[in-house]
């Protein structure tokens, strides 16, 4: 018999499960607390196997990069997967005369899928290469930029669901709008518990693989919007300290990092947290930040721009897990966990 890949992991399965494993490892805000398990699948048949061994009420996220997610310090109960170490492969395909298809898995990073249309001739799919996601969390935060979204270039996706079933849905059967994917059927679940519901119906689902339509084009030009919309976003964003890109949804007119600003909080730090003085809209981790003190930041920026404006900023970074409590005689002295709280779902494909 073949041996498990690590000590923890169930007999017959062949990726690798971790206990207590740092989510600060696994998030571009390199911060946070650990997930109670974590586990990487070998393939898709063993990502399968593995959910099947799973009890049922057991609280499944699934984490492509981790570049729109903070897991709070105290923790996350249940058990992360992890797409991009498996879920790698990309393909030309057919989709009609004049489209061509890509399926992709759903652990591609979304700027190699920029750059695979753009060299097959297939235009449409340019604003991905700014976004450093899987395709996975793309379809999860229906994610675009400079006009773009991923939805509106979606075909079909497959996806798994806690008992290890695969589906084939198509875009009508989700609620699709800005930033946000909501599958149709779970209307009904969100009037009560929307955890419990979606674990006794099964539908809670999330996304192994979809398949992209793009139109034919000039793949020179494609490849030329790709170097322009990069170029634009070295000289806006402050990419070279970890952040997750725009905390906030932008409101109906306006944008949430103006807001921000307008309210003297760039610059603004808790801990090691900072508004960032390039844009208002990312909170940068300047090197020893919790997540307690981005989430405080957060919260301050909320909270400034109610009171000046009246407009209720919406979050568009996923925040999930328990937090701590903090006793700051000095920053970071002594910290004692929480009971849990607010134990947030992220959206996946629900
Ligand atoms: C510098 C920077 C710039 C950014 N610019 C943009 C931008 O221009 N536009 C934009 O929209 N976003 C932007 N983002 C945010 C982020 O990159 C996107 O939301 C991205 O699509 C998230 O992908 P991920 O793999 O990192 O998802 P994660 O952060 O790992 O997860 C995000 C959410 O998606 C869920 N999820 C992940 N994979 C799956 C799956 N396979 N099935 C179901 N659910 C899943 C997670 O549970 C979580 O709730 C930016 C981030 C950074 C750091």
């Amino acid at each position: 018999m073949t041996p498990p890949a690590s000590p923890l992991t169930p007999h017959a399965l062949r990726g690798e499960l971790r206990g207590n494993e740092p989510m600060s490892k696994h998030v571009s805000w390199r911060a946070g607390g650990v997930v109670d398990r974590a586990y990487r699948p070998a393939d898709l048949d063993d990502l399968r196997a593995f959910l099947r061994t799973l009890a049922p009420e057991e609280p499944v996220y699934f984490v492509g990069l981790g570049s729109n997610l903070l897991v709070r310090d105290g923790g996350l109960r249940g058990t992360v997967i992890f797409t991009h170490w498996a879920f790698r492969e990309i393909a030309l395909g057919d989709v009609a005369e004049n489209e061509g298809g890509i399926r992709v898995d759903a652990g591609v990073a979304s700027p190699k899928v920029a750059r695979f249309a753009a060299m097959h001739g297939l235009v449409g799919a340019e604003f991905l290469a700014g976004i450093p996601g899987t395709i996975g969390g793309a379809l999860a935060m229906n994610a675009g930029c400079y006009g773009g979204e991923t939805w509106n270039i979606v075909r079909k996706v497959v996806t798994v669901d806690h008992s290890g079933e695969l589906h084939e849905r198509s875009p009508a059967q989700y609620r699709i709008g800005y930033r946000t994917v909501v599958k149709r059927c779970n209307q009904i679940a969100s009037v009560a518990s929307a955890a419990a519901m979606k674990r006794r119906t099964g539908v809670e689902e999330w996304f192994v693989s979809a398949v992209l339509a793009l139109p034919r084009g000039d793949g020179e030009d494609s490849r030329r919007q790709v170097k322009d919309l990069l170029s634009r976003r070295i000289a806006s964003q402050p990419l070279g300290e970890p952040n997750a890109g725009s905390v906030f949804r932008n409101p109906p007119g306006t944008y949430a990092a103006k807001l921000i600003e307008d309210c003297g909080l760039k610059g603004r730090a808790v801990g090691g947290a900072l508004i960032s003085p390039k844009h208002a809209n990312f909170i940068v981790n300047t090197g020893d930040a919790r997540a307690a003190d981005i989430e405080a930041l957060i919260d301050l920026a909320q909270a400034a721009v109610k009171d000046k404006f009246g407009i209720e900023l919406e979050r568009e970074v996923r925040i999930v897990g328990e937090p701590q409590t903090q006793v700051r005689e000095e920053r970071g002295v002594r910290s004692e966990a929480q009971g849990p709280d607010q134990h947030e779902i992220p959206g996946g494909a629900q």
